[in-house]
């Protein structure tokens, strides 16, 4: 698949919300006809590599060749024997912080970039669990206490070498900040398995994903794993608010993902800001919306994931007590009727 046809899909989005709604599930697509998860990959990738303004800021010679080492290192990835396991750079316990190498960076829009970190061994992958979170630290020079924060890696789980992480900067945020002015060469301390949600295929029947602004990094997770397996046929819908078009993260990754996908992926966008031209939902995420396109409470095999800043968390299903405690159940999704056994925070 060409950006051309992504970007085609772009503009599916922002068909009118009940356009939206009544081909949902319904209408066989052709694109869904032929449809496989080497071709969404291929896709995906394509649609990725080819997406405006990939800035290598350690130089194009060391750039090609850190790209040749990646190459190298699927290659011997993919050349194992099936059934021999990868080397996992993350195995919790008591492993602590390992040291990765910042490689590159890419400028996504005003106030987000893509880093992509160095594993410690170039065949090894995350080996992240689905669902699940790496913690980052960083001491600033005049602070008693390091800041610790979690990051949803964007790469898949089994990508050999690296994790990209697509991190948003918010004015006066203490690890945003410093990651955004990191550079290439410099070196994180980062740390996980952080557990959240396990996932197993075919778990829920239909599951929804409620997400703000980089909130949809632990939802992309999920998608992905969903999608990348043949065997898991899970429905998913995301309702997905931002501020402006602009700060839409992944937004030809989910296009992608939704054209392949017509018959169990629908994503429904919501801007605070929108331009002249924008035909989806209006304001913030609300009840009407939620109860429109979400899986009904009655249906007894659904989950809804909630992810995103503070305040879209207090008025969609309340927030977490702490990162162990989801907290009492509260907001729109209480008020439509959903269980605290249908929600998860993350
Ligand atoms: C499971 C999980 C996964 C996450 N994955 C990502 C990711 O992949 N990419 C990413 O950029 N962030 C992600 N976050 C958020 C991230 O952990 C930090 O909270 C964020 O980067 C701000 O940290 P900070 O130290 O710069 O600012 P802070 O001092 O923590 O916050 C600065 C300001 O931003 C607000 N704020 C904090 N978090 C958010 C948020 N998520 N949305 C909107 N406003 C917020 C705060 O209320 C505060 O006003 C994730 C959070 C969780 C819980």
């Amino acid at each position: 698949m060409s950006l051309f046809v992504a970007s085609r899909s772009a503009f599916r989005v922002s068909a009118p919300l009940k356009r939206q709604i009544r081909s949902y599930a319904t209408d066989p697509s052709p694109s869904s006809k032929g449809s496989n998860n080497t071709l969404l990959y291929g896709a995906a990738a394509a649609a990725g590599l080819a997406g405006a303004g990939y800035y290598f800021l350690s130089g194009s010679t060391a750039a090609n060749k850190a790209q040749e080492k990646v190459k190298n290192a699927s290659a011997a990835v993919a050349e194992k024997i099936p059934g021999v396991e990868a080397k996992k750079a993350f195995t919790g316990g008591d492993q602590g912080f390992l040291s990765l190498k910042l490689e590159e960076v890419e400028i996504i829009n005003h106030n987000s970039k893509r880093l992509r970190f160095r594993l410690p061994e170039d065949d090894m992958v995350s080996g992240l669990p689905v669902a699940s979170a790496i913690l980052t630290k960083y001491k600033p020079l005049d602070a008693e206490k390091a800041v610790l924060r979690p990051y949803t890696p964007i790469s898949d789980e089994d990508t050999p070498g690296y994790i990209d992480l697509l991190v948003k900067k918010y004015p006066n945020g203490p690890m945003s900040t410093h990651l955004h002015d990191m550079a290439p060469g410099q070196r994180l301390d980062v740390k996980g398995p952080l557990p959240k949600y396990a996932w197993s295929p075919n778990k829920h029947e239909h599951i929804a994903l409620v997400a703000g602004g980089t909130g949809i990094t632990p939802m992309y997770q999920l998608l992905r794993t969903i999608f990348n397996n043949p065997e898991d046929k899970t429905k998913v819908t995301l309702v997905f608010g931002n501020v402006s078009a602009d700060d839409i993260l992944l937004k030809n990754e989910l296009a992608t993902l939704e054209n392949h996908y017509p018959q169990r992926f629908r994503a429904f966008y919501v801007l605070d800001n929108p331009p002249k031209q924008w035909t989806g939902a209006k304001g913030f995420i609300n009840k009407e919306l939620l109860k429109t396109v979400l899986p009904e409470p009655k249906n007894e095999n659904i989950k809804v994931f909630v992810c995103g800043p503070p305040g879209m968390m207090d008025s969609i299903s309340g927030n977490k007590k702490s990162p162990r405690d989801q907290g009492e159940l509260k907001g729109i999704l209480k008020e439509l009727g959903y269980t605290p056994e249908q929600v998860y925070k993350f």
